[in-house]
């Protein structure tokens, strides 16, 4: 899109922007600078299709899912296969885009935040292949609970950071990265993991992860003849849905819905659904779709979906919200560990998660459309790295 639909650059209608002390606003205008002068560069451009296919494995397939598409007797259901992606999801795509461009800023030193983990052994394993020096912050709290991906990510010869700040979780974490960020922008490049933050982030983010929709596009054309009915995706920060829809956002015909984290219920503090139950606000620099507490802050959140879990979500889906382009829906615990349960078992597929909150609408909405329509769900990233959580559940 975005470009006609700005006000003013950085902005999805009322949503993004910079709201960033001065410090780290030249920090963020000198990756934007950046960014503008490489996105096109054909150079760039072939050196990152070189590692999406060789490293990464992409093209993904676009699989369809006869054996769910016949049980649940509707809409034929097609999975973009992100999971079988090198490390087992879709945030490789984005941080193999922003360490390339790094190398290319004449950067050797790569910091990132992460909560679960996730996003900081990505951008490790990134940070091997090209040789560069990696930092990944994360809170005191999330490292212990989280012990074997901070094990991964120092295997991958990454230097994971404790921090014992406030709530020690992701907040502080995406707080220590913007200091050193600011302070140390010369010599260090800062890769984000979903499509938020300050403006550059989510045009970056976005760009490098519409890979997904890019291929999509043309999978399904090829395959039934015509564009899909509804794209369906799980909304954390936004990265794999947005990456998904953004291709698709003139082909008017071409519904999206987004699958937010109902937890265990709409009371604040139960879920991590912004779109859903949030109020526009700025957070982490940005302004978007947040959920607040009684006192206007940031408030708990809560999802069996560690990646899940974030009070806000990007610009470009709060606007999609607001203007209605894209519909947002919740997906609680319960249905996204049944919808783990019926992929596994259906298709021999084990989703992360965070990619059985997409699944589960699925499940719901195939059976009320026509056999002929056609849905595609972004699988994100594959669960074992999920299967002893959820062994805990179904034997408690
Ligand atoms: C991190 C993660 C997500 C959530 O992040 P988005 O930016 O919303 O895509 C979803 N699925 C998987 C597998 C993840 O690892």
């Amino acid at each position: 899109m975005s470009e006609a639909l700005r006000l003013q650059r950085g902005f999805f209608g009322e949503f993004g922007g910079q709201y960033v002390p001065d410090e780290l606003k030249t920090a963020l205008d000198h990756v934007a600078e950046f960014y503008e002068k490489i996105k096109d560069d054909q150079g760039f451009r072939e050196e990152l299709e070189y590692y999406l296919a060789e490293y990464v494995g992409r093209p993904s397939p676009l699989y369809y899912a006869e054996r769910l598409t016949k049980e649940l007797g509707g809409a034929g259901i097609f999975l973009k296969r992100e999971d079988l992606n090198h490390t087992g999801s879709h945030k490789i795509n984005n941080v193999l885009g922003q360490a390339l461009m790094a190398k290319r800023m004449g950067v050797k030193r790569i910091i990132a935040e992460t909560g679960a983990g996730q996003h900081g052994v990505a951008t490790a394993t990134a940070c091997a292949l090209l040789d560069m020096e990696c930092v990944v912050y994360m809170g005191a709290n999330d490292m212990l609970r989280q012990q074997l991906n901070v094990f991964r990510m120092e295997l991958l010869g990454a230097k994971v950071v404790s921090v014992n700040d406030g709530g020690r979780t992701l907040k502080e974490a995406v707080d220590a990265a913007l200091a050193d960020f600011s302070e140390n922008y010369k010599s260090t490049y800062y890769a984000l993991g979903s499509a938020v933050g300050p403006y550059p982030y989510p045009d970056i983010v976005r760009d490098f992860q519409s890979v997904i929709g890019k291929e999509a596009r043309e999978q399904i054309q090829t395959k039934i003849g015509r564009l899909p009915d509804y794209l369906i995706a799980c909304v954390g920060g936004g990265s794999n849905a947005i990456g998904l829809f953004a291709p698709f956002y003139n082909d008017r015909g071409v519904k999206m819905i987004g699958c937010e984290p109902g937890g265990t219920g709409p009371q604040t503090g139960q879920h991590a659904a912004p779109l859903s139950y949030g109020t526009p606000a700025v957070l982490h620099g940005f302004r978007c779709y947040t959920i607040l507490d009684d006192l206007g802050n940031p408030a708990q959140t809560k999802s069996i979906a560690a990646g899940l879990d974030y009070p806000g979500v990007g610009p470009e889906h709060s606007f999609y919200q607001a203007s209605g382009r894209a519909q947002y829906v919740t997906v609680n615990d319960e249905e996204a560990l049944n919808a783990f349960q019926i992929l596994s078992k259906t298709e021999g597929i084990i989703p992360a998660l965070e990619s059985a909150h997409a699944v589960g609408h699925a499940l719901k909405l195939a059976p009320t459309l026509d056999t002929d329509q056609t849905i595609i769900v972004n699988l994100s990233g594959r669960g074992d790295k999920d299967a002893a959580q959820v062994f805990k559940i179904l034997n408690q």
